[in-house]
């Protein structure tokens, strides 16, 4: 009996994974997830910042995940060299979450299945024949391969095939992967208790310390145990000739100061093991019927801690491109394009914002390790979103100028800009990909997407508005009776950005 297929199948339950099914399957669709037997010894302990509770928030996972033990951080301590210590509490006194990622996983698999995702564990996938690449007349369906822990072998069929394998990147490596040369890095992790406590001020916090040739770095995930993981590259880092891993992680060790000394007195509970932590990315995130997802897609630094974060978010996204597929087709290809630039771009702005931080280390330590990572990408490139930025924008001196313009005109004839275009741009909601009307000028915003809001002031409504009124108390009364209410500073705000941005233009 061929069994219908299903509307998902999804390589992995990691993060990226769990996530998708759990989305997938909470809006209505059939979705098979199967994930490979691991080894949870060599699970790491990870830092979550608090912005993730927004996308636990999208997964109904808040309370869960609040409930699941899990330690929770203040902040971060780091010591740049033997020299500064930098502590930074999180914005507002907000906490993350210090997690064992076994542990982690687990609960957002349990999420995902309660559901309805069908969640086979110990399914390796050994093989993916797209759809897209088939050929053949009929529905388009892939066929996903994998064998169980039992030996035996199972195909299932699926209109999209989510890869959210992660580093094996079992679609991914079929082309779309592209790795960094200037970044291979390999982390040697291990744990450690000790009985009587760090003596830390607080011993929430996740630490990092840089050093001439690497860096480490230590997560807390119980109030005596934490994770210590020193990050090297082994062309450049004076790893001590051939010696076994334990002989080289001690090594790294010796070579911080706070980190040494904090763990002086205390147990190592492990043999260390090693992980790769080089950097990829993917220029096209996948093809019709296929996503890929989270770090199948890309790796960025986990020095940012945003590696978990940047996988929920993914996988949000190809939920909602998968569900706008499936219903509604003729917006299949806007959804496939949104995702694919949505993802490049979180990946760009993670290595400019590593980038600063290795320039720094690079300034103080001057040495290959550091340098070549500071080369790798460009801290002062353009940053897309930056000129929507409400701080900068108050500081700009056109909008300053068109303001003051508003403020001493007793009657004022304004008219659209000749450049301006109001065009139908994809946009997100909660699940779907819609097409909404935006402005679009040939240089603002600069990441050529267009702009519908600012500050919740609907621009395109008021571009519209605008040239009926000769004072602007009219027009302000006008877009308040037909848009939701704005205050009498914002709206100014905003029609002073048009003018300054050449959207409206004084008559
Ligand atoms: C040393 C290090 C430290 C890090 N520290 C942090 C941190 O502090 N904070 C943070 O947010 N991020 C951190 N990260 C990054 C974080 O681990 C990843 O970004 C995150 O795990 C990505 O989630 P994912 O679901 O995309 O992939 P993964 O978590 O890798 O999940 C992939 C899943 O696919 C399964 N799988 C693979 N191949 C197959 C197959 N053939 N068949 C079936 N299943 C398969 C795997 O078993 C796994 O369950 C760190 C990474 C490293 C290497």
């Amino acid at each position: 009996m061929v069994s219908e297929p299903f509307d998902a199948v999804i390589i992995g339950g990691g993060p990226a994974g769990a996530a998708a099914a759990r989305l997938l399957a909470s809006w209505g669709h059939s979705v098979r997830l199967l994930t490979r037997t691991v080894d949870h010894t060599r699970s790491l302990g990870e830092s979550l910042p608090p912005s993730c509770e927004k996308l636990f928030d999208l997964l109904g996972a808040t309370d869960a995940i609040n409930n699941g033990g899990f330690l929770t951080s203040t902040g971060n301590t780091v010591w740049w060299g033997e020299g500064t210590t930098r502590t930074a509490a999180f914005v507002d006194g907000a906490t993350g979450w210090q997690v064992v990622r076994h542990d982690f996983d687990a609960l957002l698999l349990r999420l995902a299945a309660s559901a309805g995702a069908q969640v086979v564990r110990g399914a390796l996938v050994r093989d993916v024949r797209l759809a897209s690449a088939n050929g053949r007349p009929g529905p388009a369906v892939s066929t996903v391969e994998y064998g169980t822990d039992d030996q035996s072998r199972h195909e299932v069929q699926a209109s999209f095939v989510l890869d959210c394998s992660g580093r094996t990147g079992v679609v991914a490596r079929r082309g779309y992967r592209v790795a960094d040369p200037t970044q291979t890095t390999l982390a040697l992790a291990a744990t450690w208790t000790r009985p009587d406590g760090w003596g830390l001020a607080d011993a929430s916090h996740t630490l990092v310390e840089t050093y001439a040739d690497g860096w480490a770095w230590s997560v807390p995930v119980t109030p005596l145990r934490r994770y210590v993981t020193v990050m090297v590259d082994p062309r450049t880092t004076d790893l001590g000739g051939d010696r076994g891993v334990i002989s080289r992680y001690e090594r790294e060790i010796g070579k911080t100061a706070a980190l040494r000394g904090l763990l002086e007195g205390a147990t190592r509970n492990t043999v260390p093991w090693g992980c790769d932590a080089s950097l990829y990315h993917a220029d096209v995130c996948g093809g019709p019927g296929v996503l890929l997802v989270g770090d199948a897609a890309s790796f960025i630094d986990p020095l940012s801690s945003y590696g978990v974060k940047k996988a929920l978010a993914s996988a949000w996204l190809a939920a909602v491109v998968v569900h706008t597929s499936l219903t509604n087709v003729s917006l299949a290809g806007v959804a496939l394009d949104l995702f694919t630039t949505r993802e490049r771009e979180i990946h760009d702005a993670s290595v400019r914002q590593s980038t600063t931080f290795f320039a720094e280390a690079a300034a103080r330590h001057l040495h290959p390790f550091w340098t070549g990572r500071a080369g790798a990408g460009d801290p002062a490139g353009p940053e897309p979103a930056a000129d929507v930025d409400i701080a900068r924008l108050r500081e700009d001196a056109a909008v300053l100028a068109a303001f003051e313009a508003l403020r001493g005109a007793r009657q004022i004839g304004l008219r659209r800009g000749d450049r301006l275009r109001i065009e139908a741009r994809p946009a997100l909601t909660t699940r779907e990909v819609v097409l909404e009307e935006r402005l679009v000028l040939p240089t603002w915003p600069a990441d050529g997407h267009g702009i519908r809001f600012l500050r919740d002031i609907d621009l395109v409504r008021l571009v519209e508005l605008a040239p009926e009124y000769e004072q602007v108390p009219d027009l302000f009364e006008a877009y308040v009776r037909r848009c939701p209410p704005v205050s009498l500073p914002d709206f100014l705000g905003a029609l002073s950005v048009l003018l300054a941005k050449g959207a409206l233009v004084i008559t």
